[in-house]
């Protein structure tokens, strides 16, 4: 059996993120909000995993979810090469690759206390992303530029 098959296919239903840049699985586990939660599904966090495309990788399995768009893209900020297996009944129904949008909206908070996206004013927060590895984005009203530390901060 190829390695690969060996970490994916254990769990009947649920998403597999795969090729997490290695050392970022805890930070993908926060995002989802899965970090110290002790209700839900099963989820299995494997680090440094050989990879071929990335010398090492790290993988996060969660049984029982499938992830939303919004939770795709927030994933991309941190592990821009990650893939996402939708698995159904123990089959890899869907394998998709993030992809960090070039605008980011309503995901993340301008860290700007006095932004306008900060304001009791309904305004969306934007921000377009400058630099994908290592993490920049920048405010559309504000012109704050926002780096990985500022955006882990918030999940
Ligand atoms: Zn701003």
């Amino acid at each position: 059996m190829p390695k690969k098959t060996l970490y994916v296919a254990k769990i009947r239903n649920g998403t597999v993120i795969d090729h997490i840049t290695a050392g970022h699985a805890m930070d993908v586990a926060k995002i989802l909000g899965i970090a110290g939660r002790t209700n839900g599904g099963i989820v299995t966090i494997a680090m440094n995993v050989a990879s071929k495309k990335l010398g090492k990788k790290d993988m996060v399995k969660i049984e029982g979810r499938e992830l939303n768009p919004d939770e795709v893209d927030k994933i991309a900020l941190l592990a821009p090469h990650a893939s996402i297996n939708i698995i159904r009944n123990y089959e890899v129904i869907e394998k998709k690759e993030v992809k960090l949008p070039r605008v980011l909206k309503g995901i993340i908070k301008c860290a700007n206390p006095a932004c306008i996206s900060n304001s009791d004013e309904p305004v969306q927060p934007k921000f377009y992303v400058e630099s994908e590895e290592p993490l920049s984005v920048k405010c559309h009203y504000c012109g704050y530029i926002m780096e990985k530390q500022d955006i882990l901060k918030q999940f």
